[in-house]
């Protein structure tokens, strides 16, 4: 990752004195395109993270709230998804191996810890595995209906054609709303 940009989500230990501190993060689309592994690539999220530092011991407390923007998986269309969420992480100086998704351990003389790809992955695994904007609201004129048209009409022309999966929910749509 370009270390320039993300030199601002390096929390540095050892200028921290033991006791709470408070960091504010405003993430926008220059941080999704600059994670090349980022699936989403677009929003803008407000995180905050509390710090807790004792002696080889730090605590963060993370909150995010915003939005993201996703591809809906019933019309493929673009939609901002609100998201939010809470996470802590721990971050042991000393020996040893972590055992806890939540636990990290640095070995002592580490003196930074980079929160940008912990923050890419609570963003994004706050998604849901399914994206429907219009399933989740009840306001069907947020699929792009012109789109779903045209695939029903390829299931309609095409029914022996390998169908896209996409297609095949679609179909399962169909029966279950009949
Ligand atoms: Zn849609």
């Amino acid at each position: 990752m370009p270390t320039d940009y993300f030199q601002q989500f390096a929390i540095q230990f050892p200028g921290l004195s033991d006791g709470d501190h408070r960091f504010e993060y405003e993430i926008g689309d220059d941080f999704f395109q600059a994670l090349e592994y980022a699936v989403v690539e677009r929003g803008k999220v407000n995180v905050e993270v509390l710090l807790n530092k004792k002696p080889n011991l730090i605590t963060l407390r993370f909150q995010f709230k915003g939005q993201v923007q996703v591809t809906c998986d019933r019309c493929a269309g673009n939609y901002d998804f609100p998201v939010e969420g809470e996470q802590r992480l721990i971050i042991q100086i000393g020996d040893g191996e972590a055992d806890d998704d939540e636990l990290i351990i640095l070995p002592r003389g580490e003196f930074e810890f980079n929160v940008a790809q912990h923050l890419y992955e609570y963003i994004a695994l706050s998604l849901p595995l399914r994206v429907v904007p219009c399933e989740e609201t009840g306001d069907t004129t947020l699929c792009d209906q012109s789109v779903i048209n045209k695939l029903e009409e390829l299931i309609r022309t095409e029914p022996d054609q390998p169908v896209d999966p996409r297609w095949e929910k679609l179909r399962g749509l169909n029966t279950s709303d009949n």
